[in-house]
């Protein structure tokens, strides 16, 4: 299930230490090492999954997961009412550079 080369899994095995703002069995949320805005967090399923393209039919849980951990996480971080974007980055071309599967979640502007 891991990739012993994958940043994210050595942050889910705890190699890399890394504050979890949430975990639960399917998923951990991090926050950006270097963020796009003034709240930035990854999303990040504990399945080794390279990307969307990835993604097999049996893991639509993983999926409702990260998008409901999502809408609860910008509630924590009080940027639900506000407003924030959800996005994956997709292989080279879709700006990915960690290819382990993740959301992002970025929001906080004034
Ligand atoms: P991608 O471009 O693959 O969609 O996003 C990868 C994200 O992971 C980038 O925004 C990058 O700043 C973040 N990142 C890369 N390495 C680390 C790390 O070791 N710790 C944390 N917290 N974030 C990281
Ligand atoms: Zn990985």
């Amino acid at each position: 299930m891991e990739n012993e080369d994958c940043i994210f899994c050595k942050i889910i095995n705890k190699q890399i230490p890394t504050e979890f703002l949430y975990e639960d069995d399917q998923l951990i949320v991090f926050k950006d090492i270097n963020p796009l805005a003034p709240i930035h967090l990854l999303l990040v399923p504990k399945k080794h999954i390279r990307s969307i393209n990835d993604l097999e039919d049996s893991d639509t849980t993983i999926v409702s997961d990260l998008i409901m951990t999502a809408r609860d996480m910008a509630e924590k971080m009080s940027v639900n009412k506000s407003g924030y974007r959800l996005f994956f980055n997709v292989e080279k071309g879709g700006g990915q550079e960690v290819f382990h599967l993740h959301l992002h979640l970025i929001g906080g502007w004034e």
